[in-house]
């Protein structure tokens, strides 16, 4: 028998079963309530004609019914489908087109959408989620004739827990496979890594349509500790949780713990966050400013950050004890994954050269993209390496500093320019508030520079403004050429810059 997901879950059940394991504003669940639930949803998945090996669909945001059904997937060997609830009807369609669910559990809220689109789905396979099923069937409905027998599909090493949709930054998402062994495993190395207990409660603001919700939750529950699932991010309702309900341990984004301290001291100043005993960041870069800023908001919090991809899972941590000493480090190679630089050759690049970023190993959570064998094929080399594309070097301590992705890599006059410390420089200018550097093509150059920057409210800036700006500060090669004022910076919902859409927009 394998290690999967359910496994610790259960002996975590043994142990503590009367112990709070998920809260939500509107309910909560003991580890015993929730694994009845779990085999309930098991046997309603069988009851509905699901094997193993078929797809359920979830479009709901987070509420605790994911995590019945997350597990539920697993203990039927059914593979869980999220589907992202921001997408437009159409990103929502192609991905029920392509994994072909044959059940889709939906949020009510997101109903009207789904039918007024025209769901591919027939009503028959649909269950409601809340309190306005609007003719179909509910949730509840749905699984109060379903026996709480024990429900045990052995997993196999290939068996796909969930799809993890990527979010898009490069292209369309793309639907990496998600098994149970490799999540169960890389879970409890990142409890490990973390330090997270029995006696933590871990805040799941995360989406749970998204491999970093769905992972943290597993990583909380694998340990016995509590969740709380907000339904989505606000940054005061934050607040009020971590003081409710002594919240200990969160994964966010850098935008989250941006706009928590964002917040009017006044408002900021009424809830105790004291309870809060470790903080982890990912997604994107974490500027220094930020993190001496939240080193005083959650004062003796440890703060950790790490660097992954949804293929990959956690491939670099950097840990506590070397926030301030690695500037712009996004740490060391996790526990139980190898991380390699490799120059365009192949050939591994010296200490302080840029690379590109291959991993592998046994914590690693990637097994490949679903229904695509070719680019499976093309994501792994020979040896088992796997490269998200991003672009890093890496210091004498093997600590590691993001680059920029390669498909975003400025290539003027032969030279290499990377995009994000061109935008360093320019957020330095007073009057810029957010930038983006992107390449535009140039018969002459290759490519020639661009900036697009939004400006502070009232004030104004010029490109030969600009220019002088960057002169005494980067070569000249990588001084942008153009100059674009933009009221906003386009961004995907996890706050990354979307320089695809705009170089779309400038070549339009
Ligand atoms: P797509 O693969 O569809 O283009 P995406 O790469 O944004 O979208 P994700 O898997 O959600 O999809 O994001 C992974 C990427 O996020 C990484 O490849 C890296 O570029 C960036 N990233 C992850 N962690 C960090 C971090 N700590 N600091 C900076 N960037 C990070």
């Amino acid at each position: 028998h394998l290690l999967d997901v359910n496994t610790n879950l259960r002996s975590v059940v043994e142990r503590t079963p009367d112990k709070v394991a998920a809260i939500s504003r509107s309910r909560s669940l003991t580890y015993s309530q929730l694994d009845r639930r779990i085999d309930k949803v098991a046997n309603a998945l069988l009851a509905s004609g699901l094997r193993e090996g078929d797809a359920a669909a979830v479009f709901a945001r987070n509420r605790i019914e994911w995590i019945e059904l997350l597990f539920g997937c697993a203990r039927a060997g059914v593979t869980c489908v999220p589907v992202n609830a921001r997408f437009a009807q159409a990103e929502v369609d192609y991905v029920l087109q392509h994994s072909q669910p044959r059940l889709l559990v939906c949020e009510d809220e997101l109903l009207d959408g789904l039918m007024a689109g025209g769901s591919p789905l027939d009503p028959s396979c649909i269950v409601v989620l809340g309190d306005r099923p609007g003719g179909l069937r509910a949730y509840e409905d749905w699984l109060a004739p379903a026996s709480e027998k024990r429900v045990e599909v052995p997993s196999g090493i290939d068996t796909c827990w969930f799809l993890g949709y990527t979010s898009g930054t490069t292209g369309r998402p793309k639907a990496v496979i998600k098994t149970q062994h490799r999540l169960a495993v890389s879970a409890l190395y990142a409890a490990s890594a973390f330090g997270l207990r029995a006696s933590d409660t871990s805040l799941i603001v995360m989406p749970l349509f998204h491999a970093n919700g769905i992972f943290f939750q597993l990583v909380q529950l694998s340990v016995g500790g509590t969740i709380y699932v907000m339904e989505q991010f606000d940054a005061e309702e934050a607040l009020r949780v971590i003081d409710q309900h002594r919240i200990s341990f969160a994964s966010l984004v850098p935008t989250m713990y941006s706009l928590i301290m964002d917040l009017p001291v006044a408002v900021s100043e009424r809830y105790d966050r004291s309870s809060f005993r470790s903080l982890l960041s990912s997604s994107a870069p974490l500027a220094m400013a930020t993190k001496y800023r939240m080193r005083e908001f959650f004062p003796g919090a440890a703060m950790h950050e790490f660097y992954g991809a949804t293929e990959t899972g956690l491939v670099t941590h950097l840990a506590p004890a070397d926030q301030m000493r690695k500037e712009a480090s996004v740490g060391q190679a996790f526990p139980g994954v190898e991380v390699r630089l490799r120059r365009a050759d192949g050939s591994e690049s010296a200490v302080g050269e840029v690379g590109e970023i291959h991993a592998r190993g046994v914590a690693f959570a990637y097994e490949g993209y679903y229904k695509d064998p070719e680019l499976t094929a093309r994501s792994f080399d020979a040896d088992g390496w796997f490269s998200a594309g991003d672009l890093a070097t890496r210091d004498d301590e093997g600590f590691f500093h993001l680059v920029d992705r390669k498909n975003d890599l400025i290539i003027s006059g032969g030279e290499n320019i990377y995009p994000t410390e061109v935008e360093g420089v320019l957020l330095g200018h007073p009057a810029i508030a957010e930038v983006a550097v992107v390449g535009e093509p140039d018969e002459k150059w290759g490519d020639r520079v661009c900036a697009v920057v939004r400006l502070h409210e009232g004030e104004s800036l010029s490109a030969e403004q600009l220019r002088a700006w960057c002169r005494d500060r980067i070569a000249s090669y990588k001084i942008p050429r153009k100059l674009l004022v933009w009221n906003e910076i386009p961004r995907n919902p996890t706050g990354k810059v979307l320089r695809r859409v705009i170089r779309e927009r400038l070549r339009a």
